[in-house]
């Protein structure tokens, strides 16, 4: 994804936004879709952004965005999270992160740092108290995320993981069209309408041009503890067919882990001990050329 500068158009006088743009660029002329993508500030240096999406609320998104990010800081990158998820954020309390907002006194603001380093910036450090609820309106809660991408200082990041809004609604769509993403993940869970899901994701991230790297089912099934055998809580999992019919890989079947869960609850996920998302980071190193 890059910003619209094409070489006929003076970088100077375009605003990124052909509303209000006075520069005669061949984007314009053209009639092409105009790019509402905003500049990320100018302190940033993001090598690679990653969009986690899914269908609703609670499937496990910022799960898997929590745990994606520890495997690749694990692995030597540096690895921070853009929580949009503001109606539901959940990001700072799995990391036991807490503490003051600062900024640069020229408008720029700096994400806080879980204890091994990975660097995150949430709604809920802005508010006074983290059961505050977040009671705005659609445009309100874009402009926050917008604002995450485009006045947070986010220097030196390896992967950059987005833990989107979920569904696919105007707030999803408006965080797609502003931050630049290079590939999303989209996580189901076997008690979804997973074909229509990932139907809808799929639009989206083709519409905007966005790659996606895979699928990951969340909550696949249970495994005693006691005699090991797995059970599936919520009957056969068809994410396979639908990454088959959409040509996508499927790269985790996650299993209700109440281990896991449990680490989430008391800001400890880096103490994760798990490889269910193994592949993913493969993948995600692969974008990197490693
Ligand atoms: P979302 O971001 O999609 O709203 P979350 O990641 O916040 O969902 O997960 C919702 C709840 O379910 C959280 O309490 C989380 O700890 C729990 N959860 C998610 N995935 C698992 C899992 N695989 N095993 C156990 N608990 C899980």
């Amino acid at each position: 994804m890059i910003y619209d500068d094409s070489a006929e158009k003076p970088q100077s006088e375009c605003t990124h936004d052909c509303s209000s743009c006075t520069a005669n660029c061949s984007s314009k002329e053209k009639g092409e879709k105009k790019s509402f993508l905003e500049k990320p500030h100018e302190l940033s240096n993001i090598k690679k952004v990653i969009g986690v999406v899914s269908g609703k609320g609670g499937v496990g998104k910022s799960i898997v965005t929590s745990m994606l990010s520890v495997l690749m800081n694990r692995r030597g990158y540096t690895s921070a999270i853009l929580d949009a998820d503001v109606t539901g954020p959940s990001i700072p309390k799995a990391f036991g992160v807490k503490g003051e907002v600062t900024g640069d006194g020229a408008g720029g603001i700096f994400p806080l740092a879980s204890k091994t380093g990975i660097r995150m910036m949430s709604v809920n450090l802005l508010l006074p108290d983290e059961t505050t609820p977040v009671v705005w309106r659609g445009p309100v809660i874009a402009g926050t995320v917008k604002q995450f991408w485009t006045d947070v200082i986010w220097d030196d990041v390896d992967f950059m993981f987005v833990d989107m809004p979920p569904g696919t609604g105007d707030v999803p769509l408006t965080v797609f069209q502003s931050i630049p993403l290079d590939g999303i993940i989209i996580v189901t869970s076997p008690q979804e309408l997973v074909s229509m899901i990932v139907a809808k994701a799929a639009k989206m991230a083709q519409m905007m041009n966005i790659p996606v790297v895979g699928l990951v089912e969340n909550m696949a099934y249970f495994k005693c503890p006691d005699c090991g055998r797995e059970y599936k809580l919520y009957g056969e999992s068809h994410i396979s067919e639908v990454a088959d019919t959409f040509g996508y890989e499927v790269l985790a079947h996650i299993p209700v882990d109440p281990r896991l869960a449990s680490l989430c609850d008391k800001g400890m996920v880096e103490m994760m001990d798990n490889d269910y998302l193994d592949k993913a980071a493969d993948k995600l190193e692969a974008m990197l050329g490693k």
